[in-house]
């Protein structure tokens, strides 16, 4: 069964990086595959995704001690005997990705914008414009603000992968500030329409999800979009991918 809004459903679906299993309660994030495909058909290996999750648990610790950026409340994750490791997470009522929401209209009965069973366009917008602002003036000042001397997160470099696209298996190790130059920022990573919760009757934001790979880098990777297609976009950006990867060497 496919997770179709994040919250929405219980079951279980399958990404390049891991297994998610919804249920009444929690999130549980496994990286259960030996080698898996990445975004450009090209294989990472367990340990890569089994790096992933546990950087997304030292990522949920560090912004919930250290922001009031909304994140789901961490409530267990380690590393299995054979390799694996788990990201399990407190589970939020009525969250909905920002991605779906447009999928239906959102409104009570009689104050709906489209007729019941039509996508709408209007509660999209309302949804896409409360996180812009959110992100905006909630999270990122916030992530600006966490400064650090050496890239990555705990000893683990993960890249955004729009930034490692056209690299093989990754292998980032930490890299010192030089002197004299300003300490790198805290970015998430990953941040879209499909990492921004927001409450499926009020619109507003509820969570930023989906932290794998957040970590310290140079403040050209505090990159973010609402809209999916932005997003993508910049996986096709070859100059400005080259620019950032040249930044981590
Ligand atoms: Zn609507």
């Amino acid at each position: 069964m496919v997770v179709s809004g994040y919250q929405e459903k219980e079951g279980s679906s399958l990404t390049p990086f891991y297994n998610l299993i919804t249920t009444k309660t929690t999130h549980l994030k496994q990286s259960v595959h030996p080698w898996s495909k990445t975004h450009n058909n090209k294989l990472a290996s367990r340990v890569y995704n089994t790096e992933r999750i546990l950087n997304a648990a030292t990522a949920l610790h560090l912004i919930s001690t250290r922001t009031t950026i909304p994140v789901p409340r961490l409530l267990s994750s380690d590393t299995n005997p054979d390799g694996n490791a788990w990201l399990e997470t407190e589970r939020t009522p009525n969250g909905l990705w920002l991605d779906v929401v447009r999928d239906r209209c959102r409104m009570p009965a009689g104050k709906q914008h489209v007729a019941e069973g039509s996508e709408c366009d209007e509660c999209d917008r309302i949804a896409r414009a409360n996180a812009r602002r959110f992100v905006t003036d909630e999270v990122l000042p916030q992530l600006n603000g966490l400064r650090s001397d050496v890239t990555g997160l705990g000893g683990r470099v993960i890249p955004p992968l729009w930034v490692t696209f056209h690299e093989e298996e990754p292998g980032w190790v930490p890299k010192r500030v030089e002197e004299g130059v300003e300490g790198y920022v805290f970015c998430h990573g990953n941040l879209h329409a499909h990492s921004i919760l927001v409450h499926a009757e009020t619109l507003h934001v509820l969570q930023i999800v989906d932290w794998e790979e957040a970590g310290y880098f140079p403040k050209e990777f505090q990159v973010w979009s609402v809209t999916r297609e932005e997003y993508e976009a910049l996986y096709e950006d070859e100059e400005h991918r080259k620019r950032l990867t040249a930044l981590m060497v």
